[in-house]
């Protein structure tokens, strides 16, 4: 298992070898000229991901026996990092004794994000705009918080996972001292993220999963009160293994738990359009959290978590004829945000998905205009015909099919395979991304929430 995901791994950093060369050929010379160098500067990306997930599975499962746990339990964690991402984070135990714990990419990619713009509304670079932003918090009870710029970075984010299944990011130009604060929080993070599973190994928990991590399991055992149990020995242990390291301040532990409670809700609710499980709602989870935080941390925690989540709610609205409320214009405005070629150029491109949100049924099949067969075939799926859909798109009779109970059905399931209809093999990937949503956004209307 551990192998076979290894491999799809460097499969994808090979295959993104090429991609340089698709790009010249499309006249986007600057992005391919960019590309080719960050290739160049990796050293290993595969193996750097690889070992960056082993040290943290190391410290956690220190940090679980340091708690109190059987040694003997924990011996046989086995953490693998999933590229593709049709789980989010998910473990299962097996009859030896030993566990599985998968989690995908994105929610690396999003501990990140969230522990960048929570580090810089947290730490100020020198000491005279730190003291002022303590006596406006005292005065209003408010924190300062760019909500609308983490909103935008994350909406970049999932849509780019919808479509292309990658996990990409804007990054955020930072002081070292924030930067240093922004690596802490998301390293607290990660090990929430691996302790909540390892936990329910721990706990007896993960055994009762009825679905194997061959169906794609989406996320956890699904019962209520055994994720807030998970949940409350995660933040024990990850409290545990920051005191071990001896980096950063306890007080920061609670704003890492914060982070990876953000990250897994907006993964679950952004990237999938059925999880499979349902986990206790998020203010449940954060309660169980505030009674493990100290009391002098509480108003820090709280006042950070209010914004923190109106981002994630905003970006994590992809519901079919609403339009979405994020400020695109702020990832090409924003001096901090840091650009590359390429993700100014998919920029565009996003945009316009989002535009097409908005959208009633018909006017997304009209969209389809320039593709016959594709326009004729959205027709069909409006008049309740899939099969005669699915003839004119080109799909095996059983998709639509399959799609109609699948869980968990990640997003991008949908979008890679729309992408792949034979009609569109004429444009570019990105020419190709909104037609596809176009596409995705009527199998969802007319299939999947029907
Ligand atoms: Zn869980």
């Amino acid at each position: 298992m551990a192998e076979q995901a290894g491999a799809e791994r460097r499969g994808d950093f090979e295959s993104s070898r090429g991609f340089p060369d698709e790009l010249e050929a499309d006249g986007e010379i600057e992005a391919a000229r960019w590309y080719r160098e960050t290739l160049a500067g990796l050293p290993d990306p595969v193996r750097t991901i690889e070992d960056h997930y082993e040290a943290l599975k190391d410290s956690v499962v220190e940090a679980v026996v340091r708690v109190g746990h059987d040694p003997e339990r924990v011996r046989s964690v086995v953490l693998v990092p999933q590229s593709r991402a049709t789980v989010s984070a998910s473990a299962e135990s097996y009859p030896d004794g030993s566990a599985l714990v998968l989690i995908s990419n994105a929610v690396l990619g999003l501990a990140e994000v969230y522990g960048q713009h929570l580090a810089r509304a947290v730490m100020k670079p020198n000491l005279r705009t730190f003291l002022k932003k303590g006596a406006r918090f005292l005065r209003t009870g408010r924190v300062e918080f760019d909500t609308e710029l983490l909103t935008a970075v994350l909406r970049h984010n999932s849509r780019v996972q919808r479509s292309f299944n990658l996990a990409q990011t804007f990054m955020i130009g930072m002081e070292p001292v924030q930067l240093r604060l922004a690596e802490l929080l998301s390293r607290h993070a990660m090990r929430f993220v691996i302790a909540h599973e390892v936990a329910h190994h721990v706990l007896g928990h993960a055994g009762r999963s009825h679905l194997a991590p061959v169906d794609g399991v989406a996320s956890c055992t699904g019962e209520q009160q055994a994720e807030l149990e998970a949940d409350r020995l995660a933040y024990q242990v990850v409290l545990a293994a920051q005191q071990h390291d001896g980096v950063g301040l306890p007080s920061q532990v609670p704003l890492g738990a914060l982070v990876a409670i953000a990250v897994l809700h907006y993964a679950e609710s952004s990237l999938f359009l059925r999880t499979g499980v349902s986990h206790p709602p998020v203010d449940r989870r954060l309660g169980v959290l505030w009674q493990e935080v100290p009391f002098h941390v509480r108003p820090t925690f709280n006042s950070y978590a209010l914004p923190l989540f109106e981002a994630t709610d905003r970006a994590a609205d992809f519901v079919q004829g609403s339009r979405p409320d994020v400020d695109w214009a702020l990832l090409r405005t924003r001096p901090e945000v840091q650009h590359h070629p390429f993700s100014l150029m998919a920029h565009d491109v996003f945009v316009r998905c989002d535009e097409l949100q908005a959208l009633a049924p018909d006017q997304l099949a009209e969209q389809l205009g320039p593709w016959p067969a594709l326009h004729e075939g959205a027709e069909a799926l409006l008049d309740g015909r899939p099969g005669d859909a699915a003839r004119l798109w080109e799909l095996s009779p059983t998709w639509f099919d399959t799609w109609k109970t699948q869980a968990p059905l990640a997003a991008y399931t949908v979008r890679g395979r729309l992408q792949r209809v034979p009609a569109l093999q004429d444009l570019t990937p990105l020419l190709r991304c909104p037609v596809a949503e176009a596409m995705a956004g009527l199998v969802e209307h007319t299939i999947i929430r029907s």
